[in-house]
């Protein structure tokens, strides 16, 4: 099988980290990005030197449009996509539920919810034209938030995590009888640039020792989750949650 695999917000973080291990896994990786180029080019690089296949797609994944002119991108260039990580997420600056708006919410959950519904959407159509499509699976990529409810922090983040999270469930039900499996993986604190956007750079460090493994994660270990749920050694997994969040 040529195995396809999107990575959605792939150029850094946990996306980027999941990139080259699933290239290193033999999956031709179609790595997407917004508007880091560089940072996406330096993935490539990085997947290449190690003798792994792939590309860039830049897309904004919360536009629609967009979203199928990537697939049909994917396509032309590496073939019907077999594996999707929907891993694209973000946050805004950290607040009580009392102070947050519409536009906030709302931006948060079109930008966390909606987009990992669309590129399933697209992926199960490529899936359909698989020799084999019991094969392809999805992970979508929640956070231990949804568990936790981001309280004082990002309460409207937490709930798009949620959202996912019954997503996941839905749309394994939804899958099973075709055999494809989708799972998804909950980090908690990982090193990555996504807290310097919650306005707390070193967040991580800050609450690193309060965890019971004592400190914060890597993206490399979410990665191998990941990696792990999409492959065939996850065969008999369906509608199954993996919590990276040091114990917590
Ligand atoms: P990150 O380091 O902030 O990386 C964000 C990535 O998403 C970048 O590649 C960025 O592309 C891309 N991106 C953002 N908006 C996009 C859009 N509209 N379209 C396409 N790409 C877009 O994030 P991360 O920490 O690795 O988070 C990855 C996932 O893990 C998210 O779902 C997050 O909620 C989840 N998570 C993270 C943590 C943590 O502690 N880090 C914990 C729990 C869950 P550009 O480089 O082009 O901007």
């Amino acid at each position: 099988m040529n195995k396809v695999v999107l990575v959605s917000g792939a150029s850094r973080g946990i996306g980027a980290a999941t990139a080259v291990k699933l290239a290193s896994e033999g999956y031709k990786v179609a790595i997407n990005y917004k508007q880091n180029y560089q940072a996406a080019e330096y993935v490539l690089a990085k997947i290449k030197l190690q003798g792994g296949d792939g590309a860039l797609f830049q897309a904004d994944i919360s536009d629609e449009s967009a979203v199928v002119s990537l697939f049909a991108q994917i396509q032309q260039t590496l073939g019907p996509v077999s594996h999707l990580v929907n891993n694209v997420g973000v946050l805004q600056t950290q607040m009580r539920v009392e102070q947050m708006d519409a536009e906030r919410i709302n931006a948060i959950l079109m930008q966390n919810v909606t987009p990992y519904f669309i590129c399933a959407r697209e992926a199960i159509k490529h899936f359909k034209t698989h020799h084999d499509p019991k094969l392809c699976a999805i992970v979508n990529v929640s956070s231990a938030a949804s568990r936790l409810g981001g309280a004082n922090e990002y309460v409207d983040y937490a709930a798009s995590k949620g959202a996912i999270d019954s997503f996941t469930t839905g749309l394994s039900l939804e899958l099973a009888s075709q055999d494809i499996r989708v799972n998804a993986v909950r980090p908690g604190c990982i090193y990555t640039d996504i807290h310097k956007d919650g306005g707390e750079p070193e967040r991580v460090d800050r609450l690193a020792s309060l965890l019971p493994l004592g400190r914060g994660g890597t993206s490399e270990e979410v990665a191998n989750a990941i990696a792990w749920l999409l492959s065939k050694q996850a065969s008999y997994v369906t509608g199954s949650f993996i919590d990276l969040a040091g114990g917590k």
